[in-house]
């Protein structure tokens, strides 16, 4: 039941191999975190996954069938969702706006009236837990109100595979958990979630296993009932970066 296969993933910018041969697999229903240092390949791996970047070689699978994203439209309709480190609201629109901006919805006239845009975003907020209106401005919410947002709009398509690139950055302690409860949630219905992160301590009451990434290379993947911290955070830090800067 692994829903994503990674393998063999390569990918370099002039300069920098980000990504030396990648192999990780998510499971239906299963929270699985992705850890790794500043500069480990992370967001490199999921822009791929998301359909953003282009890979040099290795292979991407979905339900075991090899899969190539053009873009993140093309990932999107595949059931995949990413939420960024860095948000790509637009402030001046409202949140309703925001949630459905450039989805299959809004370039169909029609498909969607305004009346059952907002009927639709207020469903979604309700699901993230957020109670501020949907017509408001995103210029006039908070950081940790912004990430709920950007949550609701990645939940707009029904993901089956829902990827967060370290979203308790911006977030009070009480959002955090409450994403928690929400990432619980998905799991249950199903959803496979990639969490990505760099610290241990807070991905380990969440997750089921975790695969740590380390200058461009997958360096293993445990099961996060028997772990070994000193283990996994020794992996993290490791040596320096330098090796892939060739
Ligand atoms: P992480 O998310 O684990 O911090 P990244 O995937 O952001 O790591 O970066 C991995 C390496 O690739 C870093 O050396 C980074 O500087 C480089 N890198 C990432 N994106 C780009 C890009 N668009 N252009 C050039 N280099 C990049
Ligand atoms: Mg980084
Ligand atoms: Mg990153």
């Amino acid at each position: 039941d692994e829903i994503l296969s990674i393998r063999g993933l390569r990918k370099s910018f002039p300069g920098v191999v980000a990504l030396a041969g990648v192999d990780f697999d998510v499971r239906k229903g299963e929270v699985h975190a992705l850890l790794g240092a500043n500069g480990a390949g992370k967001s490199t791996l999921i822009k791929i996954v998301a359909g953003l970047y282009q890979r040099d070689s290795g292979n991407i699978l979905l339900n075991g069938s090899p899969v190539a994203f053009a873009d993140t439209a093309a990932a999107m309709r595949a059931g995949i969702s990413v939420i960024y480190q860095d948000f790509a609201l637009v402030p001046h629109l409202s949140v309703a706006d925001n949630i459905f901006l450039g989805s299959e919805t809004t370039k169909t006239p029609g498909v969607l009236d305004r009346r059952a845009m907002h009927a639709q975003a207020r469903r979604l907020l309700d699901l993230v837990g957020a109670s501020f209106p949907v017509t408001v401005l995103v210029s006039e919410l908070g950081s940790g109100q912004r990430q709920m947002v950007e949550i609701a709009k990645a939940l707009r398509g029904n993901a089956r595979i829902l990827i967060l690139d370290e979203p308790t950055a911006s977030l009070s302690h009480a959002e955090s958990e409450r994403l928690f409860g929400l990432i619980r949630k998905l799991a249950a219905d199903g959803v496979g979630i990639v969490y990505v992160s760099h610290r241990l301590e807070e991905i380990a009451p969440l997750v089921q296993r975790v695969t740590v990434l380390r200058d461009g290379v997958s360096a293993g993947t445990f099961p996060i009932a028997h772990i070994d911290r000193s283990k996994i955070i020794q992996l993290i830090t490791g040596h320096e970066r330098g090796a892939a800067k060739r």
